[in-house]
């Protein structure tokens, strides 16, 4: 039995008084639910002050990292510096990251055994843009995605690793794949890794994101093949990310 995942996405949001009043709250609330796991991704700079307020029953997650591990690599972050900052998670290929500045699938492929390396649990996301669904060719984009890291990393990789579909256009525009539609994308995923291994498949948790919020959670969530969320703007409101995660 699969636990479900929910976790939030800060982005390039947050301000130290911020993030201890959101805390504060998720905090209060969250902490309690034994069956979910939950998470938070605040921006590099926050880690610390976060990893300070987390308490037990929310885990600490990064939002990217460096695909090399040390030395003269300005302004990168490694994998062994946020599990240095207590980080269990960490968000690899995000969409943004993606479409925004460049990095593509053997990049993104180079992220994830990065984190692998450093004992953190890379939230590896996949996704097609709208150009893409409207071609019909969804599950050739995130095949393609999914396979530059079964080549480098292999199935085993997926033990310990958690997999988000988020659909590109569903990203912050308030446009969300119906459940029907999301499912699909899930199923077709744990299908692909299942050619390689069914017992992974079988455990692997996969995320939907995209605009996910409290008003649509559960239904999203009721669907066999998603395991939880992973949240952008409604993480940043403690009332609404708290629904989302008592959805899942
Ligand atoms: C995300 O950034 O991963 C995301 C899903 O954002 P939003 O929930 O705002 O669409």
């Amino acid at each position: 039995m699969r636990r479900p995942l929910v976790a939030g996405n800060w982005k390039m949001n947050g301000s130290r008084s911020m993030n201890q009043a959101l805390m504060q709250d998720v905090v209060a609330q969250v902490g309690h639910l034994d069956s979910v796991e939950v998470a938070v991704c605040p921006p590099f700079v926050y880690l610390e002050q976060v990893a300070g307020l987390v308490g037990p029953g929310i885990a600490l997650g990064a939002q990217d990292l460096s695909d090399q591990d040390e030395g003269a690599h300005t302004g990168e972050v490694s994998g062994a510096m946020l599990k240095d900052l207590g980080c269990q998670y960490v968000i690899v290929g995000h969409s943004e990251r993606r479409t925004l500045y460049g990095e593509d699938d053997a990049f993104t492929a180079r992220k994830f055994a990065a984190a692998r390396r450093h004992g953190l649990k890379p939230i590896l996301c996949v996704g097609e843009l709208l150009d893409e669904r409207e071609r019909d060719v969804t599950e050739a984009v995130v095949a393609r995605q999914l396979d530059a890291v079964l080549e480098l990393e292999g199935i085993g990789a997926f033990r310990d690793a958690v997999v988000a579909y988020e659909p590109v256009w569903a990203i912050g525009t308030g446009r969300t794949a119906t459940p029907d539609q999301a499912q699909a994308v899930h199923a077709f995923v744990r299908g692909r890794l299942a050619e390689h291994d069914a017992a992974v498949a079988a455990g692997v948790q996969i995320l939907y994101g995209g605009s996910v919020k409290a008003d649509n959670a559960a239904e999203l969530f009721n669907q066999a093949d998603i395991d939880g969320g992973l949240i952008g703007g409604a993480s940043l409101k403690a009332a609404d990310f708290l629904a989302i995660c008592k959805a899942a």
